[in-house]
């Protein structure tokens, strides 16, 4: 409780926080979310030109539309017909007349189909357009759910570690007199990145880099903290 407090505690603390950047790094891009991302991105641009291909066809498609319920509706016409042709007490006027109405009602429903056919025939390129664009919207959609869940699980296990790491940062600041805690939480506030580190060979500052004097070194070995004056990372 009473030892003396070293400043090569600091990097500990910062080895705590390498791991947890790390854990954090492979959390936003690890192989998996790079890969959801990218098919974010190819399901977005498929739904847009799924969108496109069917604007141009909206004539078409309202016309279809219409014909198909036309079609529904002459079918249930010649549906109503032949239950009425099946009553044996038609007199043979009656008789003759739905059969007319029943052929004329044929005769339509033949026109509206060949329409159909003719359209479809017309705009079979912007159909097959829109067949693709729809069955590659079906796949990544499959592909999404898949890696989704692969994320999902990818994401449980690092959240794990990464709840580890940050108990054990909180504990080994608990642990540090309250001026170093202090230190700390100044050095991060001011954001920076790394808060301690072994002097490098040639007198280089381990935290940043910077080559260092010999009486930039003296100061700093000679001062409270060991900050470098020019990341104000401790150096040890
Ligand atoms: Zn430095």
């Amino acid at each position: 409780m009473n030892e003396p407090f070293l400043l090569s505690n600091l990097i500990d603390l910062q080895e705590i926080d390498n791991e947890i950047y790390k854990i954090e790094s492979q959390k936003a891009e690890g192989e998996d979310v790079v890969h959801l991302k990218e098919l974010e991105i190819k399901f977005k641009e498929s739904s847009k030109l799924l969108e496109l291909a069917k604007n141009k066809l909206s004539d078409y498609f309202t016309q279809l539309e219409k014909d198909e319920l036309d079609t529904k509706n002459i079918k249930q016409k010649i549906k109503n017909i032949d239950l009425k042709l099946t009553d044996k007490s038609l007199d043979p006027n009656e008789l003759f007349n739905y059969t007319k109405q029943k052929q004329s009602s044929e005769k339509q429903l033949l026109k509206i189909t060949n329409n159909i056919e003719f359209f479809q025939s017309e705009n079979s390129d912007e159909l097959m357009e829109i067949k693709n664009a729809e069955e590659r919207i079906e796949e990544l959609k499959k592909d999404l759910i898949e890696v989704s869940k692969k994320v999902q699980q990818d994401w449980k296990s690092l959240d794990i570690k990464l709840a580890e790491s940050e108990s054990r940062k909180k504990e080994m600041i608990l642990s540090f007199p309250e001026e170093f805690q202090k230190l700390y939480d100044d050095l991060k506030a001011r954001g920076v990145e790394v808060i301690a580190a072994y002097k490098l060979e040639n007198s280089q500052c381990g935290c940043c880099g910077v080559d260092l004097t010999s009486s930039e070194m003296h100061k700093i070995k000679s001062s409270k903290y060991q900050q470098c004056p020019y990341c104000d990372g401790v150096v040890v």
